[in-house]
């Protein structure tokens, strides 16, 4: 069984989800296909949200409006030529219209995951629909009852034990060639939709993988393989041809957007090969993400992470920062929900770097400041480079004020203006 994972970008219109079906029938044999919402419905999804749950009622007229044009745009595209039953289609919908009037709760979290789910739930109903159509019989499963998690809304934790059972039982279902289902999404032992975060849908396909022993998870990308740089940054960039899993698991934690840094650990612990493919040339190599044993002799690999706060703190008597201060400074930073990605220390200065969150956190730079003399930097840029030559470094750092340099042995990380 092998495991393929479509992105929104891969399922974005008509087009793209009809060549996604000419690459499902390229490969021959019993597949899992993990879907995500299409195109930047997230997005618009989240935008819904918001307005939802701040009762602004013309808000959240538009964004449904909006969300369900695009949507009905690509069904009739799709039924230019067959003729399709999306009465399940329909069925989405009006729940979602319904649970809309429904006054929200005062949890946020709870009610994103609730609302931003349809997307997914969406895009798999319209596209196992249209697959079942045009003869690429498939069963469509709702991951939400089988991918077991806590309730951390929108950034759930996967139960191993009790999805483990679910998933076996559910996807075990011989004669079946195709199974489709959602990325992003899980579900209580109580029935509450959770998501795992954005752009989790990698990690869907790497835990079912893990699960159903796959024989190998093919992520379907519109670029040729794992780059050395974004395109979007960096001209002049080359595909990598093969990674341990090691690396991978270093470069997507830097920042890397080809894969959700969660999906390698499935993956490397039943050794199980990660190939990254362009949707648009699927006989072309990719990348393979895989066990190596030989030295791998990688050019640099540039990861840019824009939108980075820095703070540094200073306790105000003067006092060094010891292991315990730095262990509340951290639980601190978790309640807030910070993923810090750098951190530099010395006798009486504690410099964390992380994205700059969406709402502002002026709550815990209060709390901070009750201790510490605070210091507070925004727009930032965080460059990590693996493989680094001073080359490398010249290249990014030019004309730039350099706010922090660390250097390992591999890795160069450049907090930069
Ligand atoms: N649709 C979700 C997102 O855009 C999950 C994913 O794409 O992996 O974040
Ligand atoms: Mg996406």
């Amino acid at each position: 069984m092998q495991v393929f994972k479509f992105g929104g970008a891969s399922v974005g219109s008509a087009f793209s989800i009809e060549n996604a079906a000419g690459i499902i029938r390229m490969f021959p044999g019993p597949k899992v296909v993990v879907i995500s919402a299409m195109g930047k419905m997230t997005n618009a999804f989240e935008e819904l949200v918001k307005a939802y749950f701040s009762n602004n009622s013309n808000g959240k007229a538009e964004h449904f409006r909006k969300i369900k044009k695009y949507h009905n745009d690509i069904m009739s595209h799709l039924s230019s030529k067959n003729k399709i039953d999306w009465s399940d289609v329909d069925k989405l919908f009006s729940g979602l219209e319904s649970r809309l009037k429904v006054t929200p709760s005062m949890n946020f979290d709870y009610e994103y995951d609730q609302v931003v789910s349809y997307g997914e739930l969406l895009s798999t109903t319209i596209i196992s629909s249209f697959y079942n159509a045009i003869g690429l019989t498939n069963k469509w499963i709702d991951i939400r009852k089988c991918l077991i998690t806590d309730n951390m809304y929108r950034e759930a934790n996967i139960n191993r034990e009790l999805s483990e059972e679910q998933i076996k039982k559910a996807f075990d279902l011989p004669g079946c060639e195709l199974i489709i289902t959602q990325g992003f999404l899980g579900g209580t032992t109580t029935n509450h939709t959770t998501t795992l975060g954005r752009e989790g849908s990698d990690y869907t396909a790497a835990i079912l993988a893990n699960i159903l022993d796959a024989q190998h998870v093919t992520i379907w990308k519109n670029v040729p393989g794992i780059l050395n740089a974004d395109p979007v940054f960096l001209p002049a960039t080359k595909k990598l041809d093969e990674l341990s899993y090691r690396e991978a698991i270093e470069l997507s934690y830097s920042g890397a957007k080809v894969i959700h840094p969660k999906t390698i650990k499935p993956l490397q612990n039943k050794r199980i090969p990660l190939f990254v493919k362009s949707f648009d040339n699927p006989e072309q190599k990719g990348t393979i993400i895989h066990d190596i044993d030989h030295i791998l002799n990688l050019v640099p690999v540039f990861i840019i992470k824009q939108k980075q706060a820095l703070i540094t703190l200073t306790p105000e008597d003067f006092s060094f920062i010891s292991i315990q201060t730095v262990s509340n400074i951290f639980s601190l930073c978790a309640s807030y929900r910070l993923k810090v990605g750098l951190i530099q220390q010395s006798a009486i200065n504690l410099s964390l770097v992380f994205d700059e969150p969406e709402q502002g956190i002026e709550e815990l730079i209060a709390e901070l400041h009750k201790n510490f003399d605070v210091r507070y930097n925004t727009g930032l840029e965080l460059v990590t480079i693996r493989y680094y030559d001073q080359e490398a470094i010249n290249e990014i750092a030019k004309g730039r004020r350099i706010y922090i340099e660390q250097k390992s042995r591999r890795t160069v990380r450049l907090l930069l203006k």
